[in-house]
């Protein structure tokens, strides 16, 4: 079964959902493959404060929701499949998705996004669900009065311990530099939390844990001081890993261009690849900003560019 489209969008997070809405109000019927997280990583989180035109700060969830809501109301057809396969080496293009259909379309807006990063540990894979976390929004309720590490120097991880001092007795940042890039404001509220600790400089060389009655758990961490080599154990029930993201490229490869990171590389001052009729918007092609507000202004921008592209085809 084959069904052609003028754009196709992939991705529904913030890039996603504005592309959804500039191309459908320009009546583009866009159809959106929206992937295993509709709504994208905002819906895992809580406050979103930064996000304008919400004074009092917003639901991460309820905001994706509204931006659901908008694109529908200009009747963007939404479905939630994941693309699995892709060629652009012909046109029109061909996008497969999870469920063995193949679409066609005139242009295309990857809107993939990026998913968090791992230690790659092997310890890491036999406690994953079983005391290691990658989202403190999805599983902090289950290490309440408990003590856990967060590793991370970044945004999210001082954001995620702030979120698990609701919960946990105590919070541990494991940083491996002694300076951390997040912002200032979430220093500042991080350093001032009481149940929060620091450890600087040090990495983590394996999650300890048991496994009693068939049920694993964490019981410690292993680290080492990156600055004078020493080992030590540090006892805690939980970790959260919160060391970056990566973007989600992958079935992407060989057929756009990226950069080393696995970025995929948009022209100066314009969403077009390297490509003709496909572009890039939101956090799959920015390694630098990387926020929301950035997401849905390149989202805007991919559909525009769509748009014109696709206008030139008819001159
Ligand atoms: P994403 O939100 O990553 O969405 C990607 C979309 O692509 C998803 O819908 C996914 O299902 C889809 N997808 C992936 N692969 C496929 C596939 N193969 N086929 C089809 N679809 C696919 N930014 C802020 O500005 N303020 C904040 O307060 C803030 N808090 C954050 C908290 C956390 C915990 C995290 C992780 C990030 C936070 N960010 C915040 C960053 C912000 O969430 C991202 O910059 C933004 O979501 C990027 O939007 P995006 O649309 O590019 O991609
Ligand atoms: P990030 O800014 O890339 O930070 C990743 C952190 O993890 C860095 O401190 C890094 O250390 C560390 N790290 C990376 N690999 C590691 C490894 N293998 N072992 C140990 N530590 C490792 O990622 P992020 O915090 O997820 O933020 C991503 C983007 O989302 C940012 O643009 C951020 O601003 C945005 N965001 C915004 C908000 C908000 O506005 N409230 C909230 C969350 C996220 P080094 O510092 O040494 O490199």
């Amino acid at each position: 079964m084959e069904s052609h489209h003028k754009v196709i969008i992939m991705g529904s997070g913030p890039a996603g959902l504005t592309a959804a809405i500039y191309t459908a109000r320009a009546n583009l019927n866009p159809l959106v493959l929206e992937g295993l997280q509709p709504g994208g990583q905002l819906t895992i989180t809580t406050e979103v404060e930064n996000y304008p035109g919400f004074p009092n700060g917003i639901l991460g969830p309820e905001l994706m929701n509204l931006f659901r809501k908008q694109a529908e109301r200009f009747n963007a057809n939404l479905l939630n499949k994941e693309v699995t396969k892709v060629n652009f080496s012909k046109k029109p293009f061909r996008i497969i998705t999870d469920d063995d259909i193949e679409y066609t379309a005139d242009a295309v807006i990857i809107a993939t996004g990026a998913s968090a990063k791992l230690l790659g540990l092997e310890s890491e894979k036999k406690y994953m669900g079983y005391g290691v976390s990658a989202c403190a929004t999805c599983d902090s309720f289950f290490f309440r009065n408990l003590k856990v590490a967060v590793v991370g120097g970044g945004d999210t991880a001082l954001e995620e311990a702030l979120f698990l001092t609701r919960f946990a007795s105590r919070v541990t940042v494991i940083h491996r530099r002694d300076k951390f890039r997040a912002s200032k404001i979430l220093q500042e509220r991080a350093s001032k939390n009481p149940k929060i600790h620091f450890i600087w400089n040090s990495i983590i060389e394996e999650i300890i844990g048991k496994e009693e009655h068939g049920k694993k758990s964490v019981t410690g961490l292993k680290l080492k001081n990156v600055t004078n080599g020493q080992i030590s154990e540090h006892p805690v029930d939980g970790l959260f890993i919160a060391i970056g993201h990566q973007p989600n490229t992958k079935i992407f490869r060989g057929q756009v261009e990226m950069d080393e990171k696995g970025y995929i590389k948009t022209k100066p001052k314009s969403t077009a690849t390297n490509i003709e009729g496909v572009f890039a918007a939101g956090d799959v092609a920015d390694s630098v900003y990387r926020q929301a507000i950035s997401a849905a202004g390149s989202g805007c921008m991919a559909a525009i560019d769509a748009e014109r592209y696709l206008e030139s085809l008819h001159d």
